[in-house]
């Protein structure tokens, strides 16, 4: 069949992924933020303030997060004085957002189920655009694309932040080895869900290079598309904007 799409490895129908990709992050909400430390070692709570600061949210813009799963980039945004519309397809990962902005008292944020691909909000509706290791996991990514085009204002930036296959000698087998034997294993013996955790390590083996998705944002009819490679490439910051 010509229209399936990869699930990590495997290849399935574009309903089928849209549906594990939900279940994978229903079975991971309650433990996503300690994974998130365990397995980056506390490192994405650094890439997330550097891609904070370089989205450089201003008091009184309106930002929508994308895919924001528990809040971590719209907490950081928000606390600057934007007002952050946090949306993800996934109603658990929101709910444990909510309790967790909750217990900060952060104000500022509202939280709306939505799919990148097919979002409700108007035309022009929002001054910056975020999707924050978000983007590898959605079915129809250039319609996502699209989409985050067409909520932007005119002026208005797209930011997002995925993990990329190194390029650095040496770096890229040693990364390899421990995201596909480590990771799962931490899946298995910290959040019992060995599957969800190798899902992961394959969706970001497959994910477009830098390269071919900052073309894939300039076909969106972003301008100025950009991909700024961090740690020898383990992460990229990929921007552009609306005129
Ligand atoms: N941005 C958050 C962070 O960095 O901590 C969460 C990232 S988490 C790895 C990926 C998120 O993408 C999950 O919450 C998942 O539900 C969401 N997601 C996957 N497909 C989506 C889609 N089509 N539309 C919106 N969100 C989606």
């Amino acid at each position: 069949m010509t229209d399936e799409v990869n699930f990590g490895d495997e290849l399935v129908s574009p309903e089928e992924k849209t549906r594990r990709v939900g279940a994978v992050f229903s079975s991971v909400a309650r433990r996503y933020d300690v994974m998130n430390d365990l397995m980056s070692g506390g490192m994405h709570r650094l890439w997330k303030d550097r891609f904070v600061n370089r989205v450089k949210p201003r008091p009184g813009e309106n930002i929508l997060d994308m895919a924001g799963g528990t809040g971590d980039v719209a907490f950081r945004m928000a606390r600057r004085g934007a007002q952050v519309t946090v949306s993800d397809i996934n109603a658990d990962m929101l709910e444990v957002g909510k309790e967790r902005a909750n217990a900060r008292r952060l104000t500022g944020l509202s939280w709306k189920v939505e799919n990148a691909e097919t979002l409700s909000f108007a035309d022009a509706s929002f001054d910056a655009y975020t999707i924050v290791f978000g983007i590898r996991n959605v079915t129809d990514i250039p319609a996502a694309l699209r989409e985050a085009h067409r909520v932007l204002k005119r002026g208005g930036r797209f930011y997002c932040m995925e993990f990329s296959s190194s390029d650095w000698p040496g770096f890229a087998s040693i990364y390899e080895a421990y995201a596909s034997r480590v990771i799962p294993r931490v899946g298995k013996v910290v959040a019992n869900d060995e599957e969800s955790y190798r899902y992961l390590v394959e969706s970001i083996r497959r994910f477009p290079r830098p390269e071919a998705f900052r073309r894939m944002i300039a076909a969106a009819g972003f301008v100025r598309a950009a991909a700024d490679p961090m740690l020898g490439g383990l992460v990229t910051i990929h921007s552009g904007w609306k005129i």
